[in-house]
């Protein structure tokens, strides 16, 4: 690891929508319609770049269940980043995009039957590949299927942090091994597999204020590597997940990352294993943008109503966590507009469908909004809930953009239909 101490000129700890250029938003627009998902390969390189700055010692595993588009994976793996994959399917698209097995790291969560099938068979023909298992089960269920390779345990901590109650995962019974079976759990899987590393993951949230919960976890696990080395397992690693938060508004201030990682290396103290992260969020958010256009202006009883392309289908954050996004009005001459707080509304017949209330320049039929922080759990989430079709989303890699994904027809919707005679 070389170059400058990060955060450096070149590379903020953030990047805020307001940085992102109107001018180029609308040409992307025009280019490709809206909504449309639009990520900088770039920014995804210089937060990479940070986080293995600020963790020089240790293995950074990107989370790509944050965004699995091919050229980001692509552009992470070639920074160095590992993959840490969610399911069968983005194992396979990690290993699709040219990732070394070696660098793969596959967390099977109460695995469906097919999902292990696949990993079994990709662990064969990409050496390296690790499988992090959170139940004892789950590794009945891989020796049936011949599997001897690399084991990871993942243990449920008991603690958590995390913005919203269904992002925190460190105290749900649901993922990981107790804490309390897990060096019992690597002793005996050591005898039929080669148990490599262990891991826990405590939910997506790490801010200044949530430092103890992450010092608590990383102790825990410096603890348990001891406890595993002990018994003369030599563990490869230690991973301690991801959660590294990032500002969805604009007066939060970026996570100090150096302290982070100085909390982290104290809390987990001396082991022959290597320290592994597992940022999602933390390397793509504030690399994309959500693109919507105005369709409709309503004054209202209640307050002006804008209604946009974009709705829960299309990036469902708000609708499920109430996150809140910054949404900029980046039409010509809109910056000169007055102010006025507006609520803006999806197209999708559920109440629920809002980006939120938002005080934007007055905003007009036709206007293009921009939504921040937009690349992390944004077209992953995505659906085709009351049929409609999942959007395009670029990349821009300098000055050139590509399609990463094409915008879904109402025949791809129904693509997967049996034909019936009408
Ligand atoms: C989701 C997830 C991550 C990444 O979480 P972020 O909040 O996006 O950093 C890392 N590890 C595991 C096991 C996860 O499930």
């Amino acid at each position: 690891m070389s170059g400058e101490r990060a955060p450096t000129a070149e590379n903020p700890p953030v990047r805020r929508l307001a940085d992102w250029s109107p001018e180029r938003l609308r040409e992307l627009a025009d280019d490709h319609g809206t909504p449309l998902y639009v990520f900088d390969l770039d920014r995804a390189r210089q937060n990479y770049r940070r986080m293995a700055e600020a963790f020089p010692e240790a293995d950074v595993y990107y989370a790509a269940k944050a965004n699995t588009a091919r050229p980001v994976l692509q552009a992470l793996a070639d920074e160095g980043a590992g993959v840490e994959c969610a399911s069968a399917g983005e194992l396979a698209r990690a290993l699709d995009a040219g990732v070394d097995g070696s660098h793969v790291h596959y967390t099977a969560v109460n695995p469906p039957d097919r999902d292990l099938d696949v990993a079994v068979r990709l662990a064969e023909e990409h050496p390296g590949v690790t499988i992090t298992v959170g139940a004892e089960d789950t590794l009945d269920r891989l020796a049936d299927r011949g599997y001897d390779g690399r084991i990871c345990v993942r243990v449920n901590p008991g603690v958590g942090a995390g913005h919203h109650e269904k992002v925190t995962t460190g105290a749900d019974a649901k993922f990981g091994v107790p804490y309390e079976r897990a060096a019992d759990l690597a002793e005996s899987a050591a005898g039929a597999f080669e148990v490599v590393g262990i891991h826990a993951h405590a939910g997506s949230g790490i801010s200044g204020e949530d430092l103890s919960a992450h010092r608590d976890l990383v102790g825990r696990m410096g603890e348990l590597a001891r406890d595993v080395e002990g018994r003369g397992i030599d563990l490869e690693f230690v991973d301690v997940g991801g959660g590294f938060g990032v500002p969805y508004s604009p007066d939060e201030d970026p996570l100090d990352l150096e302290a982070v990682a100085e909390a982290t290396r104290e809390a987990l103290g001396e082991t022959e294993a290597t320290l592994a992260v597992e940022p999602g969020r933390y390397l793509v958010a504030d690399a994309g943008v959500l693109l919507t256009s105005a369709n409709t202006v309503k004054e209202t009883p209640s307050g002006v109503v804008v209604g946009v392309g974009a709705g829960m289908t299309t990036l469902a954050r708000p609708a499920i966590y109430d996150a809140h996004h910054e949404i900029r009005n980046v039409a010509p001459g809109a910056d000169e507009r007055p102010s006025r707080e507006v609520t803006v509304a999806g197209p999708v017949c559920e109440s629920g469908d809002s980006l939120g209330d938002h005080w934007l320049p007055d905003p007009q039929r036709g206007d293009l909004l921009a939504v921040g922080n937009a690349g992390a759990y944004g077209y992953e989430m995505a659906s085709q809930y009351n049929s409609r079709p999942r959007p395009a989303s670029v990349v821009s890699d300098g000055d050139d953009a590509r399609l990463a994904r094409r915008r879904e027809t109402i025949a791809d919707v129904t693509a997967v239909e049996p034909e019936v005679d009408r």
